[in-house]
């Protein structure tokens, strides 16, 4: 990530949208259910280091990681509270996660057997959650419609350098039917594998991300593992969720071409009038896919001008034939809100052929992300 105050393009995280959806989750969600506040990935893009003070000030006690990078950022930020690993560690990751007291994720048997080796020979007994495979998800986790699955689970819960703390699974799609039918699988093994074990020994069941939470209350159990929500990239609470991530650049350059001439490599788009065009100095370097090639679009002066040609490693053109003001300088926006219009996630996702995530993660591990305090 570059710093510099001349940067052709950064990353504006409004610090105000992240910590208004804390709120209006948590107020979904009640009191009952604990927040897990997931910061994977420098947290989405937007920085662990302008999004963890927020949740700490927010009063969230446990944050979801997954590489102990993103474990020490998160300690770096000042939070001394649970920290839980979201998806299974390797050998190194586990030793080294024991200095910074992660949760370990624990994703099958013989990674059970990994993490316990690791605490035995530390001397520390490891708290982990245990990923069952009730969803069908088909990733991590034990299934227990395997021969053998129910005694794996119970060996896992007897090991004596494991304190299993945590019963989880993770949910393959982002569809309500699909997720009330693995929220009730969920529950149905759990139970078997919790009965008869004595109240004192208490172990949270927990599998809902942000969609789920928020549009199958059932899938809540004991604690949800919110990410997106946080960035305010989700539609449910009746689009109550402000996004946080604005990608903002300027105009370089304008120039004015023919109608049938061609632009861009591999001659990829022939003009059909006479086109005003501007460089955009941002490019698949910078995150921005070939993928948007012909397909994206961006704001200048408070409307919508579609990206022409094939996106380069440093920039890209568009048209800005129907925005005659236009002008080198002008502020350009790849993602969020100028003025009347927005570049929304639903607007990355339809161009890019996969979700916004995908993208804006990258936006915010490769520009200069600068926090700004007021909403908008
Ligand atoms: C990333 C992740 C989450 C958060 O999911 P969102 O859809 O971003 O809320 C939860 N659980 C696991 C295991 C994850 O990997």
């Amino acid at each position: 990530m570059t710093t510099s105050a001349s940067a052709a393009g950064w990353v504006e995280i409004d610090e105000s949208a992240i910590a208004h959806n804390v709120v209006t989750i948590r107020a979904e969600l009640g009191e009952k259910v604990e927040f897990c506040a997931v910061v994977k990935a420098d947290a989405y893009g937007h920085g662990i280091d302008l999004v963890v003070p927020l949740l700490i000030a927010e009063g969230i006690a446990l944050i979801g990681v997954a590489s102990n990078d993103d474990a020490a950022a998160v300690r770096a930020a000042g939070f001394s509270g649970r920290l839980m690993r979201v998806r299974p560690a390797g050998r190194d990751e586990i030793d080294d996660g024991i200095r910074l007291d992660v949760e370990e994720w624990i994703g099958g048997v013989e990674h059970a057997r990994i993490v316990s080796a690791i605490a035995a020979a530390r001397g520390v007994r490891v708290r982990a959650h245990l990923s069952l495979n009730s969803t069908r998800l088909g990733r991590d986790g034990i299934d227990l419609g395997e021969d053998g699955g129910a005694d794996a689970v119970a060996a896992v819960l007897a090991d004596p350098w494991v304190d299993v703390v945590g019963l989880c699974a993770h949910f393959p799609c982002e569809d309500v039917t699909d997720v009330t039918d693995g929220t009730a699988r969920f529950d149905d093994e759990t139970r078997e594998v919790l009965a008869g074990r004595h109240a004192g020994a208490r172990i949270a069941r927990h599998c809902a991300t942000t969609f789920a939470a928020l549009t199958v209350p059932e899938s809540r159990f004991d604690l949800v593992r919110i990410g997106a929500g946080l960035y305010g990239d989700s539609d449910t609470v009746g689009g109550a969720l402000r996004p946080a991530m604005r990608v903002v650049s300027r105009i370089a350059a304008i120039n004015v071409y023919p109608a049938g001439s061609t632009v861009g490599y591999d001659r990829w788009h022939r003009l059909d009038h006479d086109a005003r065009l501007a460089v955009i100095p941002l490019g698949y370097a910078d995150g921005f896919h070939r993928s948007l090639s012909g397909t994206g679009e961006v704001l200048v002066r408070g409307r919508r001008a579609p990206i022409v040609d094939r996106i380069a490693m440093n920039s890209f053109l568009v048209d800005v034939s129907s925005i005659p003001r236009a002008a080198p300088g002008d502020e350009v926006v790849l993602f969020g809100r100028q003025g009347d219009e927005v570049i929304s996630p639903a607007d990355v996702a339809r161009s890019h052929g996969q979700i916004a995530a995908d993208l804006y993660v990258a936006w915010g591990r490769l520009l200069p992300r600068r926090p700004v305090a007021a909403g908008g």
